[in-house]
Protein backbone atom coordinates (compact mmCIF):
# COMPACT_ATOMS: atom_id res chain seq x y z
CA UNK A 1 0.00 0.00 0.00
CA UNK A 2 1.47 3.37 -0.67
CA UNK A 3 0.62 6.36 1.16
CA UNK A 4 0.16 9.58 -0.08
CA UNK A 5 -0.05 13.21 1.72
CA UNK A 6 -0.76 15.61 -1.07
CA UNK A 7 -2.94 15.97 -3.50
CA UNK A 8 -0.50 16.36 -6.69
CA UNK A 9 1.38 12.70 -5.60
CA UNK A 10 -1.65 10.91 -5.30
CA UNK A 11 -2.91 12.02 -8.59
CA UNK A 12 0.65 11.41 -10.13
CA UNK A 13 0.54 7.90 -8.47
CA UNK A 14 -3.14 7.51 -9.97
CA UNK A 15 -2.54 8.32 -13.46
CA UNK A 16 0.55 6.55 -13.82
CA UNK A 17 -1.72 3.14 -12.14
CA UNK A 18 -3.13 0.64 -15.45
CA UNK A 19 -6.11 0.40 -13.76
CA UNK A 20 -9.38 -0.11 -15.73
CA UNK A 21 -11.85 0.66 -12.17
CA UNK A 22 -11.32 2.37 -9.64
CA UNK A 23 -13.26 2.33 -6.02
CA UNK A 24 -12.77 4.83 -3.16
CA UNK A 25 -13.93 4.55 0.53
CA UNK A 26 -13.87 8.08 2.39
CA UNK A 27 -13.08 7.74 6.07
CA UNK A 28 -11.96 9.50 9.39
CA UNK A 29 -9.95 6.78 10.32
CA UNK A 30 -9.92 4.63 13.52
CA UNK A 31 -10.75 2.13 11.36
CA UNK A 32 -13.48 -1.18 12.05
CA UNK A 33 -15.07 -4.08 10.95
CA UNK A 34 -17.77 -1.74 9.38
CA UNK A 35 -15.24 0.63 7.73
CA UNK A 36 -13.63 -2.20 6.61
CA UNK A 37 -16.48 -4.13 5.36
CA UNK A 38 -17.05 -1.15 2.47
CA UNK A 39 -12.98 -1.80 1.31
CA UNK A 40 -13.23 -5.51 1.03
CA UNK A 41 -16.19 -4.18 -0.97
CA UNK A 42 -14.42 -1.93 -3.09
CA UNK A 43 -11.48 -4.27 -3.39
CA UNK A 44 -14.13 -7.21 -4.68
CA UNK A 45 -15.51 -4.38 -7.75
CA UNK A 46 -12.02 -2.94 -8.66
CA UNK A 47 -8.94 -2.77 -9.75
CA UNK A 48 -7.42 -0.28 -7.63
CA UNK A 49 -8.63 0.52 -4.48
CA UNK A 50 -8.24 3.98 -2.56
CA UNK A 51 -9.13 5.14 1.10
CA UNK A 52 -8.86 8.53 2.71
CA UNK A 53 -8.56 9.22 6.20
CA UNK A 54 -9.33 12.50 7.11
CA UNK A 55 -10.95 14.18 10.25
CA UNK A 56 -12.52 16.64 8.10
CA UNK A 57 -12.95 19.57 10.54
CA UNK A 58 -15.82 21.35 8.33
CA UNK A 59 -17.65 18.82 9.92
CA UNK A 60 -17.61 19.55 13.39
CA UNK A 61 -19.47 21.99 15.22
CA UNK A 62 -17.81 24.50 17.52
CA UNK A 63 -18.61 22.41 20.67
CA UNK A 64 -17.89 18.55 19.14
CA UNK A 65 -15.32 16.40 19.66
CA UNK A 66 -12.62 17.38 17.17
CA UNK A 67 -9.82 17.52 18.90
CA UNK A 68 -10.85 14.11 20.86
CA UNK A 69 -12.06 12.14 18.33
CA UNK A 70 -9.51 9.17 17.85
CA UNK A 71 -6.76 9.13 15.60
CA UNK A 72 -4.90 5.41 15.06
CA UNK A 73 -3.27 6.11 12.28
CA UNK A 74 -0.79 3.11 12.73
CA UNK A 75 -3.66 0.25 13.73
CA UNK A 76 -5.49 2.18 10.72
CA UNK A 77 -2.90 1.33 8.67
CA UNK A 78 -2.09 -2.12 8.99
CA UNK A 79 -5.97 -3.10 8.85
CA UNK A 80 -5.81 -1.33 5.36
CA UNK A 81 -3.03 -3.06 4.03
CA UNK A 82 -4.57 -6.36 5.96
CA UNK A 83 -7.99 -5.46 3.80
CA UNK A 84 -6.06 -4.58 0.26
CA UNK A 85 -5.87 -1.03 -0.24
CA UNK A 86 -3.85 -0.11 -2.56
CA UNK A 87 -3.36 4.06 -1.75
CA UNK A 88 -4.15 5.86 1.41
CA UNK A 89 -4.89 9.28 1.09
CA UNK A 90 -3.58 11.34 4.01
CA UNK A 91 -4.48 15.00 3.26
CA UNK A 92 -4.03 17.99 6.16
CA UNK A 93 -6.81 20.36 6.38
CA UNK A 94 -4.54 22.76 4.88
CA UNK A 95 -4.09 20.55 1.88
CA UNK A 96 -7.98 20.82 0.87
CA UNK A 97 -8.87 23.68 1.99
CA UNK A 98 -5.76 26.14 1.96
CA UNK A 99 -4.92 28.56 4.48
CA UNK A 100 -8.52 29.95 4.71
CA UNK A 101 -11.04 26.86 5.24
CA UNK A 102 -13.93 29.04 6.30
CA UNK A 103 -13.71 31.05 3.37
CA UNK A 104 -13.82 27.76 1.20
CA UNK A 105 -16.71 26.95 -1.28
CA UNK A 106 -19.19 25.01 0.26
CA UNK A 107 -21.76 22.58 -1.36
CA UNK A 108 -25.00 21.96 0.16
CA UNK A 109 -27.87 19.76 -0.43
CA UNK A 110 -30.94 22.14 1.27
CA UNK A 111 -33.80 19.95 2.30
CA UNK A 112 -32.34 16.42 3.21
CA UNK A 113 -29.67 18.10 5.30
CA UNK A 114 -32.13 19.93 7.51
CA UNK A 115 -33.92 17.76 9.49
CA UNK A 116 -32.65 14.98 12.32
CA UNK A 117 -28.71 14.79 12.35
CA UNK A 118 -28.86 18.27 10.10
CA UNK A 119 -30.75 20.42 12.47
CA UNK A 120 -28.67 18.68 15.87
CA UNK A 121 -25.53 19.59 14.24
CA UNK A 122 -26.10 22.64 11.73
CA UNK A 123 -23.52 22.74 9.24
CA UNK A 124 -22.28 19.39 9.28
CA UNK A 125 -23.83 17.73 6.35
CA UNK A 126 -22.80 20.94 4.62
CA UNK A 127 -18.59 20.03 5.60
CA UNK A 128 -19.62 16.24 4.98
CA UNK A 129 -20.77 17.28 1.15
CA UNK A 130 -18.18 19.53 0.64
CA UNK A 131 -15.53 17.30 1.61
CA UNK A 132 -16.86 13.77 0.04
CA UNK A 133 -17.33 16.43 -3.68
CA UNK A 134 -13.60 17.50 -3.21
CA UNK A 135 -11.89 13.92 -2.41
CA UNK A 136 -14.44 12.57 -5.26
CA UNK A 137 -12.81 15.67 -7.62
CA UNK A 138 -9.52 14.45 -6.80
CA UNK A 139 -9.55 10.69 -6.63
CA UNK A 140 -12.03 10.61 -9.69
CA UNK A 141 -13.39 7.15 -8.48
CA UNK A 142 -15.62 4.93 -10.47
CA UNK A 143 -17.84 3.82 -7.50
CA UNK A 144 -17.74 4.96 -3.80
CA UNK A 145 -18.88 3.43 -0.84
CA UNK A 146 -20.40 4.61 2.02
CA UNK A 147 -22.34 2.99 5.12
CA UNK A 148 -25.78 2.96 6.17
CA UNK A 149 -25.36 3.07 9.70
CA UNK A 150 -24.89 7.12 8.52
CA UNK A 151 -28.14 7.14 6.62
CA UNK A 152 -28.94 10.65 6.44
CA UNK A 153 -25.63 11.28 5.13
CA UNK A 154 -25.69 8.23 2.82
CA UNK A 155 -29.37 9.64 1.08
CA UNK A 156 -27.94 13.30 0.81
CA UNK A 157 -24.90 12.23 -0.65
CA UNK A 158 -26.62 10.49 -3.67
CA UNK A 159 -28.96 12.81 -4.28
CA UNK A 160 -25.77 15.26 -4.48
CA UNK A 161 -24.12 12.81 -6.80
CA UNK A 162 -27.44 12.39 -8.81
CA UNK A 163 -28.05 16.54 -8.68
CA UNK A 164 -24.89 17.53 -9.61
CA UNK A 165 -24.21 14.25 -12.36
CA UNK A 166 -20.96 13.41 -10.55
CA UNK A 167 -19.61 10.46 -12.59
CA UNK A 168 -19.29 7.90 -9.95
CA UNK A 169 -21.92 5.67 -8.61
CA UNK A 170 -22.62 5.56 -4.91
CA UNK A 171 -22.78 2.29 -3.09
CA UNK A 172 -24.62 2.09 0.36
CA UNK A 173 -23.20 -0.81 2.51
CA UNK A 174 -25.28 -2.71 5.61
CA UNK A 175 -24.27 -1.78 9.29
CA UNK A 176 -21.45 -3.61 10.58
CA UNK A 177 -22.75 -4.64 14.41
CA UNK A 178 -21.55 -6.43 17.56
CA UNK A 179 -23.01 -9.51 18.63
CA UNK A 180 -25.68 -6.92 21.22
CA UNK A 181 -26.50 -5.24 18.33
CA UNK A 182 -24.93 -2.36 19.38
CA UNK A 183 -23.48 -0.48 15.73
CA UNK A 184 -19.81 0.03 15.53
CA UNK A 185 -18.84 2.99 16.07
CA UNK A 186 -15.56 5.47 16.32
CA UNK A 187 -17.40 7.11 18.33
CA UNK A 188 -18.20 3.69 20.95
CA UNK A 189 -14.61 4.39 22.52
CA UNK A 190 -16.38 6.94 24.71
CA UNK A 191 -18.44 5.01 26.28
CA UNK A 192 -18.01 3.48 29.90
CA UNK A 193 -17.90 -0.05 30.46
CA UNK A 194 -21.07 0.49 32.08
CA UNK A 195 -22.43 2.73 29.33
CA UNK A 196 -20.95 -0.33 27.06
CA UNK A 197 -24.19 -2.19 28.67
CA UNK A 198 -26.64 0.07 28.21
CA UNK A 199 -25.83 1.55 24.44
CA UNK A 200 -27.23 -1.88 22.66
CA UNK A 201 -30.75 -0.66 23.73
CA UNK A 202 -30.46 2.02 20.71
CA UNK A 203 -30.14 -0.63 18.51
CA UNK A 204 -33.43 -2.99 20.34
CA UNK A 205 -35.50 -0.01 20.46
CA UNK A 206 -35.40 0.55 16.77
CA UNK A 207 -35.59 -3.12 16.14
CA UNK A 208 -38.60 -3.19 18.34
CA UNK A 209 -40.01 -0.58 16.15
CA UNK A 210 -39.68 -2.20 13.41
CA UNK A 211 -40.94 -5.54 14.05
CA UNK A 212 -44.25 -3.36 15.30
CA UNK A 213 -44.34 -1.47 11.86
CA UNK A 214 -43.69 -4.72 9.92
CA UNK A 215 -46.65 -6.46 11.82
CA UNK A 216 -48.90 -3.75 10.84
CA UNK A 217 -49.02 -1.41 13.47
CA UNK A 218 -49.28 2.24 11.86
CA UNK A 219 -49.61 4.27 15.00
CA UNK A 220 -46.63 5.94 14.43
CA UNK A 221 -46.76 8.57 16.96
CA UNK A 222 -47.38 6.27 19.96
CA UNK A 223 -44.48 3.99 18.65
CA UNK A 224 -41.78 6.79 18.76
CA UNK A 225 -43.28 7.99 22.19
CA UNK A 226 -42.84 4.65 23.56
CA UNK A 227 -39.35 4.44 22.01
CA UNK A 228 -38.26 7.33 23.57
CA UNK A 229 -39.70 6.28 27.17
CA UNK A 230 -37.70 3.04 26.35
CA UNK A 231 -34.64 5.01 25.65
CA UNK A 232 -34.76 7.50 29.05
CA UNK A 233 -36.09 4.66 31.23
CA UNK A 234 -32.61 3.18 30.50
CA UNK A 235 -30.50 6.53 30.67
CA UNK A 236 -30.31 7.28 27.27
CA UNK A 237 -31.02 10.77 25.86
CA UNK A 238 -33.48 10.41 22.48
CA UNK A 239 -31.89 13.82 20.49
CA UNK A 240 -34.53 12.35 17.56
CA UNK A 241 -36.28 9.22 17.28
CA UNK A 242 -38.61 9.49 13.94
CA UNK A 243 -40.27 7.47 11.38
CA UNK A 244 -39.85 8.40 7.64
CA UNK A 245 -40.03 7.86 4.21
CA UNK A 246 -36.56 5.95 3.27
CA UNK A 247 -36.51 7.53 -0.01
CA UNK A 248 -37.61 11.16 0.65
CA UNK A 249 -36.51 11.33 4.77
CA UNK A 250 -39.87 13.45 5.35
CA UNK A 251 -42.09 12.07 8.06
CA UNK A 252 -43.56 8.93 7.62
CA UNK A 253 -47.21 8.49 6.38
CA UNK A 254 -49.83 5.97 6.47
CA UNK A 255 -48.96 5.52 2.32
CA UNK A 256 -45.66 4.86 2.68
CA UNK A 257 -44.13 1.32 2.34
CA UNK A 258 -40.40 1.95 2.54
CA UNK A 259 -39.94 3.10 5.96
CA UNK A 260 -36.62 4.13 7.63
CA UNK A 261 -36.65 4.87 11.86
CA UNK A 262 -34.36 6.93 12.50
CA UNK A 263 -32.62 7.81 15.86
CA UNK A 264 -29.76 9.58 17.50
CA UNK A 265 -29.74 10.07 21.59
CA UNK A 266 -26.80 10.72 23.86
CA UNK A 267 -25.25 8.11 26.71
CA UNK A 268 -23.14 10.80 28.83
CA UNK A 269 -21.53 13.31 26.44
CA UNK A 270 -21.50 10.35 23.78
CA UNK A 271 -23.90 10.85 21.13
CA UNK A 272 -24.89 7.57 19.07
CA UNK A 273 -26.94 7.08 15.83
CA UNK A 274 -28.68 4.25 14.26
CA UNK A 275 -31.25 3.36 11.85
CA UNK A 276 -33.28 0.67 10.48
CA UNK A 277 -35.25 0.17 7.20
CA UNK A 278 -38.38 -1.86 7.30
CA UNK A 279 -41.10 -2.38 4.11
CA UNK A 280 -44.51 -2.74 5.15
P1 LIG B 1 -16.46 7.64 9.37
O1 LIG B 1 -15.02 7.29 9.51
O2 LIG B 1 -17.24 7.55 10.65
O3 LIG B 1 -16.67 8.93 8.62
O4 LIG B 1 -17.08 6.51 8.45
C1 LIG B 1 -16.57 6.25 7.16
C2 LIG B 1 -17.55 5.40 6.42
O5 LIG B 1 -17.75 4.18 7.12
C3 LIG B 1 -18.93 6.08 6.31
O6 LIG B 1 -19.45 5.84 5.01
C4 LIG B 1 -19.72 5.39 7.37
O7 LIG B 1 -21.11 5.36 7.11
C5 LIG B 1 -19.14 3.98 7.32
N1 LIG B 1 -19.40 3.27 8.57
C6 LIG B 1 -19.22 3.72 9.83
N2 LIG B 1 -19.64 2.81 10.74
C7 LIG B 1 -20.11 1.75 10.02
C8 LIG B 1 -20.69 0.49 10.38
N3 LIG B 1 -20.88 0.14 11.64
N4 LIG B 1 -21.05 -0.35 9.38
C9 LIG B 1 -20.86 0.00 8.07
N5 LIG B 1 -20.31 1.18 7.67
C10 LIG B 1 -19.95 2.04 8.64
Amino acid sequence: MQIFETIESLQSALSGAAANTLGFVPTMGNLHAGHLSLVSRARGEHDLVVVSIFVNPLQFGANEDLDSYPRTLDADTAALIAAGCDFLFLPSAAELYGDDMQASTRVQVPELGTHYCGASRPGHFDGVTTVVTKLFNIVQPDAAYFGLKDYQQFSIIRKMVDDLALPVSVHGIETAREASGLALSSRNGYLSAEQKAVAPLLYQTIKGIGDALAAGDQDFKRLIQAGKQQLQDAGLQPDYLAIANSATLRPATREDSHLVILAAAFLGSTRLIDNLRVSV
